[in-house]
């Protein structure tokens, strides 16, 4: 039996601070909004604690700002939807998105489907994910109250939720293959006065070992010395580098050899009535100000898209 065909104007794929604001500005100028996600709203803002960064609220957190966003893209009409898209194709003028479960058609999409954590790749990674190695403090740092956990990494990601885990932890030691942090001024000076965090500079991480149940530490060479050597952790929380989530796009001819998207100063993409936005943009800072400010450049375009098509 074939599937139905559900038609929008707009179809945005990815439900982050960057698709649900194209999602407001598309909506609010009376286009029929379709907003798909493989999980619930909010992206990456569900896994992050307090934000102190963006403007009008002096410290929120992710889940609350989330429901915020959603909050005010529903008022305009946009329509959520659960959807693993898997591959947006040409017809013409519009666009055909399949999902797991559905298709859709519109003569606008925009992806805003962001980016994941980076895998260090390491031995007892894989077998240690959800038995002490981590990706999420917001999610997991409660399974380690009062234990020693390691945080691997030195940019904000690291070093903000590094901060978080301190306040369960018994202590929180970051191992970082630099001899410097690359986190903002601000998070570096709030971990360097938290009594409970200690650094490891210079360090490989080569391991994360364990009892075969559970993560007992990570295992890193010196690179001053070469010396192989253990920090003792229950829970290790990665925070290596993030990937661009466009496996579904590679059809489309539209990505960098790194798999993010270029795009011009107005979110369009190669593919005319295709826009990118927020982290899955190649682009220097992936922060929720600038993805909200992408989301409202790529909703407002939607619009002048569409009033061009019907011009013609
Ligand atoms: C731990 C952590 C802490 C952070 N702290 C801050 C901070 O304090 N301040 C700040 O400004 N920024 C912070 N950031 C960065 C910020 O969260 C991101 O820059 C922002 O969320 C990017 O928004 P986005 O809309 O581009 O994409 P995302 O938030 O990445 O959302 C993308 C959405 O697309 C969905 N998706 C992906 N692929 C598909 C598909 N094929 N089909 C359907 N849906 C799909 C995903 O499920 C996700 O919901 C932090 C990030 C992390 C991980």
């Amino acid at each position: 039996m074939s599937k139905e065909t559900k038609e929008y104007d707009v179809i945005i794929i990815g439900a982050g601070p960057g698709g649900m604001t194209a999602a407001v500005y598309a909506s609010r100028a009376n286009l029929n909004t379709l907003v798909l996600d493989r999980g619930p709203y909010g992206g990456q803002m569900n896994n992050t604690d307090a934000i102190d960064n963006y403007p009008g609220f002096l410290e929120i957190k992710g889940p609350d700002l989330a429901d915020k966003m959603h909050e005010t893209a529903t008022k305009f009409d946009a329509e959520f939807a659960y959807g693993d898209v898997q591959s947006v194709e040409l017809d013409g003028n519009m666009k055909v998105v399949k999902t797991d479960t559905a298709e859709y058609k519109a003569p606008v999409v925009i992806i805003a489907t962001g980016a994941d954590h980076r895998k260090l790749g390491v031995p007892g990674e894989e077998e240690y994910s959800g038995r002490g190695v981590s990706y999420c403090a917001v999610c997991d740092a409660a399974f380690f109250k009062d234990e020693d956990v390691a945080v691997i990494g030195g940019g904000d990601s690291a070093i903000e939720e590094g901060n978080y885990l301190s306040q369960m932890a018994k202590s929180v030691t970051d191992i970082h293959r630099r001899d410097k942090l690359r986190a903002q001024p601000s998070l570096q000076k709030r971990a360097f006065a938290n009594p409970k965090m200690s650094f490891v500079w210079d360090a490989n991480t080569t391991a994360i070992v364990g009892d075969g149940q559970k993560v007992t530490g990570v295992e890193y060479i010196d690179k001053d010395t070469g010396e192989k050597k253990e920090v003792k952790a229950a829970g290790v929380f990665i925070y290596v580098g993030v990937v661009p989530q466009t496996a579904a796009f590679k059809n489309l001819g539209i990505l960098d050899e790194k798999g993010w998207i270029p795009t011009d100063e107005n979110m369009h993409t190669k593919v005319p009535g295709i826009f990118a936005l927020g982290d899955v943009r190649q682009k220097n800072l992936r922060q929720i100000a600038n993805a909200v400010g992408d989301g409202s450049i790529a909703g407002q375009e939607a619009y002048n898209y569409i009033q061009d098509l019907n011009d013609k």
